[in-house]
């Protein structure tokens, strides 16, 4: 990368320990993608080509959970489901993290019956809400940016018992609306 030239090669960098650490984690955050429905699509496009993931080092989608330290709930959770997800998130390694991806991981969505979980932040705790039916890509990239900035800068919250706090950060949405109905040109062809 051209450090060599740059620095003297018998120079020695010093850190502190946490910041290195919180640098290593930040840096290779890995998902479990806990896609039930549509917003699991937009998940996937995260990972794809167009939207790259890897920028980020958080590309490599894990489905075991000992070897993940991200939670993503993407869609709707039954209540049928959600032992599963509770005993998925337990079985995770600390430090983790959690986001609640779209409107029915965070609100049940339109779905306000008896059978779907109206938010799974009554039952995990989540670190980050991403607004949206579906949240676009770029929307998921800015929260597991958020997330990357607090191990970075601020290191894992704990209470005074050592328990460790949800984060709790709502991100805005960041599209503006168009105004409807786009208007249409056809091109006659020749
Ligand atoms: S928030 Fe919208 S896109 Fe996401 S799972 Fe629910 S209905 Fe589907």
């Amino acid at each position: 990368m051209g450090l060599e030239t740059a620095l003297p090669t018998d120079s020695i960098l010093t850190t502190q320990l946490t910041r290195l650490v919180n640098w290593s984690r930040r840096s290779s955050v890995w998902p479990l993608p806990f896609a039930t429905a549509c917003c699991g699509i937009e998940l996937m496009a995260t990972a794809c080509s167009r939207f790259d993931l890897a920028r980020f080092g958080a590309e490599v989608m894990r489905f075991s959970p000992r070897q993940s330290d991200l939670l993503i709930v993407a869609g709707r959770i039954s209540i049928k489901m959600l032992p599963v997800l509770q005993r998925t998130y337990q079985q995770m390694t600390e430090p983790k993290w959690v986001i609640s991806m779209g409107a029915c991981a965070s609100t049940g969505g339109v779905f306000d019956t008896y059978a779907v979980v109206q938010g799974v932040d009554q039952y995990l705790p989540v670190d980050v809400y991403i607004p949206g039916c579906p949240p676009r890509p770029e929307m998921l990239i800015d929260g597991i940016m958020a997330i990357q900035r607090i191990i970075d800068v601020d290191g894992i919250p704990r209470d005074a018992s050592g328990k460790r706090l949800p984060l709790n950060i709502a991100l805005e949405p960041n599209y503006q609306p168009r105004a409807q109905p786009i208007p249409v040109t056809l091109s006659s062809r020749k």
